[in-house]
């Protein structure tokens, strides 16, 4: 069953000199307690489309178009992009919450952990006592692997790992549905980074929230996702298991991406990379913005663009994209 149902959804950033088209319409599915994987270059969409599903965009950003549909167990749903301002308070935190990549700026500087924990409680719990808000800042806290008596520590008092635990923490505090996090480990060294994708999958297992994990680092979401959506120049461009897309990718760019990062696991590999550099958005190329850098373009490419047909949107074998990633 489905949490989120996004659907054709567009995203442009409107400036003096046009419209930039970040996000183009994209349908994606978040099941309940799965973790979607969300991958791409800087600049393929993934953030403004996680920031856009949050209602946190901010002008020159706007939503053209689309919807985005979430679903609650008992059956009744939400519109989230008609959700009004209080409305919205009401649905972060408690139904969708979102851990972003710095912890150090998404915490406040002169408030310890602890105060922030309860800030969530006090203002969302109002019948919650104050020493059962301290009791569930403790419990947070411990879960996600600081010990209590850290909730007084600020957040400069903190290792990197440790604030993004926090800000984990906090995420967690009123047992949302959906959790976005946008390159929450990014900033991480890899064994600390190893470390709290470990945690976030135990503490999914534990709580049973879905999660759509950002990053670029398309081998940390074989470690953590289910499924993965890849994203190049606001599209999606496939789907799909992460298995099928880690053994048997079909889009280029996916290839592409799986060759540019070494794994976590496994022997060494010679790094190849993707040539050229993302498009600009302003000016895309046309037909499959993938083909000035796509090894396998074909003479139709640059005039034809490919849905997203089943799980990949590539024109190579009637629409199928490879069919062997050698
Ligand atoms: Fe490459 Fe053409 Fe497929 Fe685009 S549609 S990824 S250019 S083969």
């Amino acid at each position: 069953m489905n949490v989120l149902e996004i659907r054709d959804l567009s995203v442009d950033y409107l400036s003096g000199g046009g419209a930039v088209h970040a996000v183009a319409d994209v349908s994606l599915d978040l099941r309940r307690g799965e973790i979607l994987g969300l991958a791409g270059e800087s600049g393929s969409g993934k953030s403004t489309l996680a920031n856009a599903v949050a209602r946190l965009l901010r002008p020159p950003a706007a939503i053209t178009s689309g919807s985005v549909v979430y679903r609650r167990q008992d059956g009744s749903s939400e519109d989230v992009l008609a959700l009004g301002r209080k409305e919205l308070r009401a649905f972060r935190w408690k139904e969708l919450a979102v851990v972003f990549q710095s912890a150090m700026n998404a915490l406040n500087p002169v408030s310890t952990v602890g105060a922030q924990i309860d800030d969530v409680l006090r203002i969302h719990r109002p019948g919650m006592s104050r020493n059962d808000r301290a009791e569930r800042a403790a419990e947070l806290l411990q879960r996600v692997g600081i010990s209590a008596d850290r909730r007084r520590a600020y957040p400069h008092e903190l290792s990197g790992g440790m604030r993004q635990r926090a800000a984990i923490a906090i995420a967690l505090a009123l047992n949302p549905e959906v959790i976005i996090m946008d390159e929450p480990t990014t900033a991480l060294d890899v064994v600390v980074q190893r470390d709290i994708l470990h945690e976030i999958r135990a503490l999914r297992e534990e709580y049973g929230f879905a999660v759509v994990f950002i990053t670029h680092d398309l081998s940390l979401l074989m470690e953590i996702s289910d499924r993965i959506a890849i994203m190049y120049a606001g599209r999606v461009v496939e789907t799909g298991g992460a298995r099928a897309i880690h053994t048997s990718p079909r889009h280029p760019y996916t290839l592409g991406l799986l060759r540019s990062f070494p794994r976590l696991h496994g022997p060494r590999e010679q790094l190849l990379g993707i040539p050229g550099t993302p498009p600009d958005l302003r000016s895309l190329p046309p037909g499959c913005a993938f083909h000035p850098r796509c090894g396998k373009a074909m003479a139709e490419c640059s005039s034809e663009l490919p849905a997203l047909d089943g799980d990949v949107a590539c024109l190579l074998n009637g629409g199928r994209g490879l069919e062997d990633a050698s």
